[in-house]
């Protein structure tokens, strides 16, 4: 048997490196709260705020005392400075989000937007202007700029 001992990454420690030390370990408490905490970290921070913000808050953790549910308790252990820390950190998010899909808009916007509002009226002046060179083909190019001229000056 090698005597080389296993390292928890949840709980950073070093345990015997046996199956029963392990087994026992990984179905502990501590562990699983290790291992929750860990992956919380990688969580959405919007998912959090959820759960959390809807609980009332754990008096006796808050108060500095001693809960054994820790994250599983169906009161939140977040106090208000932390949870006013989500929130930012969610609207930052949806800032980040918000104007990516704004940016996404205008691009599209750019290119559909002539032929998309290009009612009667546009039409209308377009097949004025265009009439003698009707036999010609359209050049898509130009009606674009009178177009936007027309619509911002
Ligand atoms: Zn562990
Ligand atoms: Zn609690």
């Amino acid at each position: 048997m090698g005597d080389k001992s296993y390292y928890c990454d949840y709980c950073c420690c070093f345990l015997k490196n046996d199956v029963n030390v392990r087994k026992t370990h990984n179905s502990g408490l501590v562990h699983n709260m290790a291992k929750l905490r860990y992956m919380r970290r990688f969580e959405d921070p919007r998912k959090v705020l959820e759960q959390e913000a809807i609980k009332e808050p754990c008096m006796r953790y808050l108060n500095g005392k001693y809960c054994k549910f820790d994250l599983m308790c169906k009161f939140t252990h977040f106090n208000e400075a932390q949870l006013e820390h989500l929130r930012k950190m969610v609207k930052r998010l949806e800032k980040a989000q918000t104007s990516k899909v704004i940016d996404k808009r205008k691009k599209h916007n750019k290119i559909i937007l002539p032929w998309y509002k290009s009612g009667e009226k546009n039409n209308k002046i377009i097949n004025h202007k265009r009439l003698p060179e009707s036999l010609q083909p359209i050049n898509f190019d130009r009606i674009n700029d009178e177009f936007l001229k027309l619509e911002w000056g």
